[in-house]
């Protein structure tokens, strides 16, 4: 059986993605690099891996040997794509075959890297390849000049493998290509075509990342009751309510936005309010618990969340909330920062059974969505 060196190109600067795009976790609890090695690590007709990268995510890649062991070659990256492939052909020994992939195409099948190695051995190159959809002009200036045949047009995707020794012959001829494929064409070596796959796509844009978090759509809960109590103020979703009573609480004991938190939080998987903002410390003494849905919005954001929408409910028998509903839901929009049509706000009674409905409390519900 021959040699493969698998080398995953993760040389990029991310220009186009403003963000280290290779970073950015997937619903797996990958990273996109880590997706990517993992995928080329289960093929088993890959002897050896070696990343080339950055410098300044080389002590990353290095933490992820421990758990990829074919991962044995860490490789600076070049100023050019062939340099990079270069640089990782020569940190390892030599291998009968190359088997090239972009770190950005973290939903390769594991199948399909298979494919691509098979046709490689049998023709000495192969690279998967799909349809395109669109109709492809060459311009000149801002003008179309002509329109190439769709039907022979095809895009381009990784791994890519070629035999290593016709690959360095070729790459010697040319170093100026677009991609690994045009350096074989140019020294005359046929690469066949494998059928690639449509989900198989290069994560480039900000974009592209925007659209792997919408992917990661989180679901919250929230529930909380507070006990009505004289002397004190009734807010309910950070909006004063006229009333004989008020909630009872460590801080204003808003009961809807309570609820809410704790469905943001259990949305992102974090701990719920009672552990953030623990009743026996001062600090939360009177708190307004809107400064505080803040604080937990931040929270999520730093995770990478954004509310997606949340619907609120507020059970309550006495007062009576819909002429507060608008200024409610203004409120909290205002504060979660989103458009006040993502942030619904209800009340409803409980036929006057149970403690809401005797009026000893109030209950609030809320469900989020965060993305
Ligand atoms: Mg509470």
């Amino acid at each position: 059986m021959p040699t493969v060196l698998g080398i995953i190109v993760a040389g990029g600067s991310s220009q186009r993605a403003g963000q280290d795009k290779l970073k950015v976790v997937l619903p797996t609890g990958r990273t996109v690099l880590e997706e990517s090695l993992s995928k080329m690590s289960s093929c088993d007709l890959i002897d050896d891996i070696a990343v080339v990268t950055r410098a300044e995510k080389m002590e990353y890649v290095n933490t992820l040997r421990e758990k990829y062991p074919k991962l044995r070659y860490i490789a600076p990256g070049g100023y050019t794509r062939f340099g990079s492939v270069t640089n990782g052909i020569a940190a390892s020994p030599e291998h009968d075959y190359i088997c090239i992939h972009d770190a950005a195409r973290p939903f390769v099948s594991t199948d399909l890297i298979r494919a691509v190695i098979e046709k490689g051995f049998e023709y000495g190159a192969a690279a998967p390849c799909v349809p395109v959809r669109d109709t492809i002009k060459i311009t000149e200036g801002e003008f179309m000049q002509s329109t190439p045949d769709r039907n022979t047009l095809r895009a381009v995707q990784t791994p890519q493998v070629f035999r290593t020794d016709d690959y360095m012959t070729a790459l010697a001829l040319s170093d100026d290509a677009f991609d690994d494929c045009q350096v074989m064409e140019r020294a005359g070596y046929r690469v066949f075509c494998v059928s690639g796959e449509e989900t198989n796509i290069k994560i480039t844009t900000a974009e592209d990342i925007r659209r792997l978090r919408e992917k990661d759509m989180r679901v919250g809960h929230g529930y909380d009751v507070h006990r009505l109590a004289e002397g004190r103020k009734l807010i309910l979703c950070g909006v004063d309510i006229p009333f004989e009573k008020g909630l009872l609480g460590h801080s204003d004991a808003d009961v809807a936005v309570h609820a809410l938190m704790d469905a943001i939080l259990g949305a992102a998987g974090l701990p719920d309010i009672g552990h953030l903002f623990p009743d026996n410390d001062p600090e939360y003494d009177g708190a307004d618990s809107c400064v505080l849905l803040g604080r937990v919005m931040a929270l999520v954001r730093e995770k990478g969340y954004e509310l997606g929408n949340a619907d609120v409910t507020i059970v309550c028998q006495k007062p009576k909330i819909s002429p507060y509903i608008e200024a409610m839901r203004t409120k909290l929009a205002e504060v979660c920062g989103c458009a006040a049509g993502r942030v619904n706000v209800k009340a409803t009674t409980e036929e006057k059974l149970g403690f809401t409905g005797s009026g000893e409390g109030i209950a609030a519900h809320a469900v989020v969505l965060m993305a």
